[in-house]
C-alpha cells in the first residue's frame, strides 16, 4: 500500500468508477444518439491493462469500484475482469465491487457476479410501462430487464433501481414505480437529467423535471422525512414513513456536492476524469502502456492528476462552455 490520494481540498479519493466500454445494447434517448461511432478496439485498455490500473488505484487507497459504461456486461469476457478483483475483496483491500447496469444481461450474469463478491447491483430503469420502455431505450425490451432482476434478486444482489426523472415521460408512473420497489424490497433513486453529449435531434420523450418537484410530488402521497446519510456523492436521501422506503435524489444541477467528493471517474480508454462536470482530464494509459515492467509512472500519473481534482463543478455557472454543458457522452465517462 502506498500513500493514500489526497486531493488539493483534503478530500480523500477512496471511490473509483471505471467505464469499460463505450458501447451500450440500448440507444436511451437522453444518453446516445441512435447512430453512435464508438471507440476503436486499440484504443480500449484491455481486460489485462484495467486488472492493472484498478489494481493500482486500489493500492493507492480505492476501496470501492463501481464498474460501468456503456452497458458494462456487454464487453466480451468481462467476468475475467471482476474475477480478478476478487482478490481485492479477499485481501480487504476493496471493500466494495459494484456495478451499474442496464440490467439486459443480467439474467446471464448475475450468479457469476454474486460469486464474484458482487453484492449490489444498480439498474437504471425509467418506466415500467412496455412500450414507454421501448421508445425511451429505443432498443432495449422491459421483460428482458425484468428477468435479468428477477435473477439477481435470486443470487442475492440487493438491487438499487436508478430512474431518470422527465417530466411528461414517467411523472405519472412515480407511485407505480415507488410501489413496485417496495414490494420487492429494491431502494429506488431519481436522477435528474443532465445535459450531457451530443444525443441527435430526435425528440426528447420528456424534459427537466426537478427533483424538488419529484420530492413535492412525493409529498403529496405520503410523509417524506429527510435522512443524513451521504455516501460522498452527488445523492441526497428521504424515507418515506408508510412503507419504510429509502429514496435517493440525485440533483446535480439544482444542487451542489462537491464540497464531500470522493470520487474519481476512469474511461474505457483510460483517461482520467477528475470531476463528472469538468472538462479536464489525464492520460493513464500511455504511463501504463509505456512502462508495462513498473507502476511507478502510473502512480506518480495518478498522483499529479488527482493533484488536479477541481474544486467543484459548474453545469449551472459555466467555467468552458457555454452553460456549463459537457460535450462528452455519459457513456463516455459511465454517468
Ligand atoms: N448502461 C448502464 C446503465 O444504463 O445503467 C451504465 C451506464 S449509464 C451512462 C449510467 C447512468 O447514467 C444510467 O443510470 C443512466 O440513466 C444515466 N444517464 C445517462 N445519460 C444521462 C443524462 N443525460 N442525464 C442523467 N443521467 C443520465
Ligand atoms: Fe446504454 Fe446506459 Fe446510456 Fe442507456 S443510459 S444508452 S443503457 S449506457
Amino acid at each position: 500500500m502506498t500513500a493514500p490520494l489526497i486531493d488539493p481540498f483534503a478530500r480523500a479519493i477512496t471511490y473509483l468508477r471505471v467505464s469499460v466500454t463505450d458501447r451500450c445494447d440500448f440507444r436511451c434517448v437522453y444518453c446516445m444518439s441512435e447512430n453512435m461511432t464508438f471507440l476503436p478496439k486499440k484504443d480500449l485498455l484491455t481486460l489485462e491493462e484495467l486488472d492493472r490500473m484498478c489494481s493500482t488505484f486500489v493500492r493507492m487507497g480505492v476501496e470501492k469500484l463501481r464498474i460501468t459504461g456503456g452497458e458494462p456486461l456487454v464487453r466480451r469476457d468481462i467476468m475475467t475482469f471482476f474475477n480478478g478483483m476478487t482478490r481485492h475483496l479477499e485481501s480487504g483491500a476493496l471493500r466494495e465491487l459494484t456495478l451499474t447496469t442496464n440490467g439486459s444481461q443480467l439474467e446471464r450474469f448475475a450468479d457469476q457476479l454474486f460469486a464474484a463478491g458482487v453484492r449490489r447491483v444498480n439498474v437504471s430503469l425509467d418506466t415500467l410501462d412496455d412500450q414507454k420502455f421501448a421508445d425511451i431505450t429505443r432498443w432495449g425490451r422491459l421483460p428482458q430487464v425484468l428477468r435479468g432482476i428477477d435473477a439477481a434478486q435470486r443470487a442475492g444482489l440487493r438491487i438499487k433501481i436508478n430512474a431518470v426523472a422527465l417530466k411528461g415521460f414517467n411523472e405519472e408512473e412515480l407511485p407505480r414505480i415507488t410501489e413496485w420497489c417496495a414490494e420487492r424490497g429494491m431502494d429506488l433513486t431519481w436522477i435528474e437529467v443532465m445535459p450531457m453529449g451530443d444525443i441527435g435531434n430526435e425528440n426528447r420523450l420528456g424534459q427537466y423535471w426537478s427533483l424538488k418537484d419529484v420530492r413535492a410530488e412525493y409529498e403529496k402521497h405520503y410523509r417524506v422525512s429527510d435522512l443524513a446519510e451521504r455516501t460522498g456523492g452527488p445523492a441526497r436521501y428521504v424515507r418515506l414513513e408508510e412503507t419504510g422506503q429509502k429514496i435517493g435524489f440525485i440533483t446535480p444541477l439544482s444542487h451542489n456536492f462537491c464540497e464531500s467528493c470522493n470520487r474519481v471517474r476512469l474511461t474505457c480508454t483510460g483517461e482520467l476524469y477528475m470531476c463528472l462536470g469538468q472538462e479536464d482530464m489525464a492520460d493513464l494509459r500511455k504511463p501504463l502502456r509505456d512502462h508495462p515492467e513498473s507502476e511507478k509512472p502510473l502512480e506518480d500519473a495518478i498522483r499529479a492528476a488527482i493533484g488536479l481534482k477541481p474544486k467543484g463543478h459548474d453545469f449551472d455557472y459555466s467555467r468552458q462552455t457555454v452553460d456549463g454543458r459537457m460535450s462528452r457522452h455519459m457513456s463516455h465517462t459511465g454517468g
